[in-house]
């Protein structure tokens, strides 16, 4: 079977290619030991069924990023028998940097200029045929998303495949390609197969040619030596780099011809830029659309409707959807949905506890509250975090978020980062993993310790459960606030404490020179639909896979520790107290009594010290161990396993305060992440002291935090100390520069 591989720019289109040519039959896996999607799909419609590859989105063969590696050693080391280059016709000269660079492989390619759609509404045509004589590398319009040509593109694939091609370089400076032809004719007398490709990488001293062929680096060194000092400065890479856009701008360039090419043209993506990424009002329009999508996800007052209906119209009262869509006022989809599923899981745990009647005690308790309390009470946020997910997405397929990095880059710069590194820490608002693996695009190192650190610090999916679960009950049981903007409030906190942190670190221990920031903003466009879907399920499928391992085993081990004692009897719930984990939790309450829920809480409160050691393990823990420990302490409890009810309970057994919870909520927010994430942060955090350190920031900015919100909450004059103390502490900064200028 023929294998073709699919390389191009993030946002060239590949995806959609990719899934118009493989159908169904993709399926995802991972590039071996790293977490990068490898996805793989048949072609069958040409006689033979064709092998697609699709290689992660990547702007050149450099090894600064893991995709640029995972996509070169692809097509160095597997050989395919064709590489597909997308290219998104509307970004003609970035898009063909990388195609510069792959060419320069002794493979078969063939070009698919995508979007041609778009040029050809814009009235531009672009000259293939110029395009192809200057390549020498076959080149076919397509628009992957209309399905046009896509099937030519495949016949063209083929029949270049089957001959033989030896790799071309664009770079005309005479000296250097003097020197690439001299270091060329080397490797090959070594055997070494692509020899131009690894010749040019060679002479730029490229990190993984470097140990690719230690002992021709002293050779090429040489060969540099015979030219003058002068001929080509240190900077190989960026002689190379200018190499290509030279003969890119020169005659790549001119085969775009614009129907408009004099007069500026004002597209709906201009216009929609002027007012969303504006001056002024750029940055308050996305904390409007940020409240918007936290409404839509969390409010139990949808549109603020609650105030033009009655009550009964939505209450459903007397059938099992009671309070479901509303009660005094409708819910928001995000609600709406949490409550189906809660009326689900209610229904199943009446029906499983209906069966286990007549059964002993012991296992009753096992059966309700270790194991349906616990992954119930996380089950049921699963709609909030995908409706969350899911704006997300939007606003970051939409081409939104560029945008946003942008705007915030001015105002970034001030605490010490750049732009690009807004980025990953909006993507920490999904999960921190993959987020701490994004730092890898900042090319600062400091920049890059200080992004990871408070990466956690933005509230993920696994962190939404205990936002609103808390949220939830402080409503339902001191009926203050709306849970939309409490839920709002915190995760602003959240971001406010990461700049905080930023601004610190880079003015003391991280120091350095904030890089700049230039990145080429992509049109708007509608995202696609089936994309979406398919990233909203492989969340879901990962948080139920969640739930019934890590979060399932963690709620068993609770229920065992908490009904046994330290002689191994077993302890009816009324007796939870004197259980291993309530003696053991209990000498670490202190710890916790100035964050406002350790020894000043009644006889139960350890349950809230379980909780945040449980979440250690996986965030979602902290619900679910509530939700068990909640199913023991409440006699009367039945039927509702869910996270709310589960607070609740806690409230009533261990008169825990308002700020007290709220001081929970962002403690569990800033202190040590889950270990997925520390591990995440461990292998891009160099060095074990930047490690430690961090962990110890983790904790301190933990404590610092929610104290902060429990006691200025408790006792609102306090607000005017910590006022001073960050007036002292700005002070001292100044002092010390005047101090360094004098
Ligand atoms: P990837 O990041 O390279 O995988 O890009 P995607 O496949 O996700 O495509 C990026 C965006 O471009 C999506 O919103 C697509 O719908 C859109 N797109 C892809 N191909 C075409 C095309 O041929 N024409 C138009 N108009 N849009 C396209």
């Amino acid at each position: 079977m023929y294998k073709f591989a699919l390389a191009g720019n993030p946002n060239s289109g590949k995806t959609t290619l990719f899934n118009a040519l493989t159908g169904s039959t993709a399926h995802v896996g991972n590039w071996p030991g790293v977490t990068v999607d490898k996805r793989e799909g048949t072609y069958r419609k040409t006689d033979e069924p064709v092998l697609v590859v699709d290689l992660p989105g990547i702007y050149s063969l450099s090894p600064y990023t893991q995709e640029e590696v995972i996509a070169r050693n692809y097509i160095l080391d597997e050989r395919p028998d064709c590489v597909i280059n997308i290219i998104d016709a509307t970004n003609l000269e970035r898009n063909l940097y990388l195609t510069t660079q792959i060419m320069e492989i002794d493979v078969p390619i063939v070009i698919a200029l995508n979007m041609i759609d778009v040029v050809e509404k814009r009235g531009d045509n672009i000259d293939v045929k110029e395009l192809e004589r200057r390549l020498k590398i076959p080149v076919i319009k397509i628009s992957a998303l209309k399905g046009k040509n896509v099937d030519k593109l495949m016949e063209r694939a083929l029949e270049s495949c089957k001959q033989k091609r030896k790799g071309e370089t664009v770079i005309e400076n005479q000296e250097l390609r003097h020197l690439i032809g001299d270091v060329k004719i080397a490797l090959e007398g070594q055997g070494v197969k692509d020899p131009l490709f690894h010749a040019v990488k060679l002479a730029e001293l490229d990190e993984l040619e470097v140990v690719m062929h230690e002992g021709t680096v002293s050779m090429v060194q040489n060969f540099k030596k015979t030219f003058s000092d002068t001929t080509f400065g240190d900077d190989f890479e960026g002689l190379v780099a200018d190499g290509r856009y030279k003969y890119i701008t020169k005659y790549f360039s001119p085969t775009l011809k614009r129907k408009n090419a004099e007069k500026f043209v004002v597209t709906p993506s201009d216009k929609a830029d002027k007012v969303l990424t504006h001056k002024i009002w750029g940055i308050p329009i996305f904390l409007l659309i940020l409240f918007a999508i936290f409404h839509v996800t969390f409010s139990e007052n949808f549109l603020y409707l609650g105030a033009f209906i009655s009550p009964e119209w939505v209450s459903l009262a007397g059938t099992p959807f009671e309070g479901v869509f509303g009660a005094g006022a409708i819910n928001s989809p995000g609600v709406s949905l949490m409550g189906l599923v809660e009326v689900l899981t209610g229904f199943i745990t009446e029906a499983v506890a209906g069966w286990l009647a007549p059964s002993p005690e012991w296992v009753q308790g096992l059966v309700l509250d270790g194991f349906l309390g616990g992954i119930f009470a996380v089950l049921g946020f699963l709609p909030q975090i995908l409706v969350l997910f899911l704006c997300f997405s939007i606003l970051e397929d939409s081409g939104y978020m560029a945008r946003i990095a942008f705007i915030l880059d001015r105002m970034l710069r001030k605490f010490g980062l750049s732009g690009r590194a807004f980025l990953p820490m909006i993507m920490g608002f999904g999960c921190s993993v993959p987020a701490i693996m994004n730092t890898r695009t900042l090319a600062d190192d400091k920049e890059k310790i200080a992004t990871i650190r408070v990466i956690p610090f933005f509230s993920c999916g696994a962190k939404l459960p205990i936002l609103t679960a808390v949220a939830g009950a402080i409503v339902a049981s001191a009926n203050v606030g709306n849970v939309d903007l409490i839920t709002y409030g915190m995760y602003l906190l959240g971001v406010l404490t990461a700049l905080i942190s930023v601004l610190l670190m880079r003015s003391t221990s991280l120091k350095g020179e904030t890089p700049p920031f230039i990145m080429e903003l992509p049109a708007y466009h509608l995202p696609q639909f089936r994309n979406l879907m398919v990233l909203l399920w492989e969340k879901a499928k990962h948080f139920i896979q969640k739930a019934f391992t890590i979060i399932l085993a963690s709620t068993i081990v609770i229920w065992f520790i908490s009904h046994f004692s330290f002689h191994w009897e077993f302890l009816p719930d009324e007796s939870i107290d004197q259980s291993i984990l309530a003696n053991v939790s209990m000498l670490l309450q202190p710890i916790f009594t100035p964050v406002g829920f350790g020894s000043q809480l009644s006889q139960s409160g350890w349950v809230f010290v379980v909780a945040c050691i449980t979440g250690l393990i996986a965030k979602e823990n902290v619900v679910s161990t509530l939700g068990t420990l909640a199913g023991c302490l409440s006699l009367t409890f039945v039927g509702d396993e869910s996270g709310v009810s589960a607070v609740s309970t806690m409230i009533t057994a261990t008169g825990i305060t308002v700020p007290a919870l709220l001081s929970f909520i962002a403690f569990n927010m800033t202190t040590i992440p889950c270990f997925a994430t520390v591990a995440a942060a461990k292998g891009e955090l160099h060095g074990k002291r930047t490690f430690n350190f961090t962990l110890l920031f983790w904790i301190a900015t933990s404590f610092i935090v929610s104290s902060a919100v429990y006691v200025i909450g408790s006792w609102w004059w306090t607000s005017f100390i910590y006022l001073a103390v960050v007036v002292v502490i700005f002070l001292l900064f100044k002092l010390k520069k005047i101090v360094k200028r004098g």
